[in-house]
């Protein structure tokens, strides 16, 4: 999609600090991290949110969720990790292209805030 920051990242148009890639995923760092690991993983192909994902797609997510348990081994995260799809505007989704947050190196509160 041509507009999309996501996509944008995807094609090279805006840089990003890239820690992994196949030809269906893109891994990079957070902009703006919420812990001392914060990698954002998405798909290669434009879909703006979880709710719309279609019943055929469930391959696709989990390529996110095997590529994010790949590069937290890579990076060497022991202690346990947090992966987070927000869905929508209560949720706090602010890029309207799914991401999968990968966020690790200190300990995380539940329920969330
Ligand atoms: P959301 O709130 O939509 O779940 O997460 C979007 C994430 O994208 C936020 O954590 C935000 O910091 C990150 N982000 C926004 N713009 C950019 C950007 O241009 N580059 C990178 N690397 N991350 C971004």
């Amino acid at each position: 999609m041509t507009d999309c920051l996501f996509c944008k990242i995807i094609r090279g148009e805006i840089p990003s600090t890239k820690v992994y890639e196949n030809e269906d995923v893109l891994a990079f760092r957070d902009i703006n991290p919420q812990a001392p690991e914060h990698i954002l993983i998405i798909p290669k192909i434009h879909i703006n949110r979880v709710e719309n994902l279609s019943d055929n797609q469930s391959e696709m997510v989990g390529k996110l969720v095997i590529a994010a348990k790949n590069i937290a081994r890579h990076l060497g995260i022991h202690n346990g990790y947090r992966l987070v799809f927000n869905n929508g505007p209560q949720a706090g989704q602010e890029v309207e292209h799914i991401h999968l947050h990968l966020l690790a190196g200190r300990k995380f509160a539940w329920p969330p805030g």
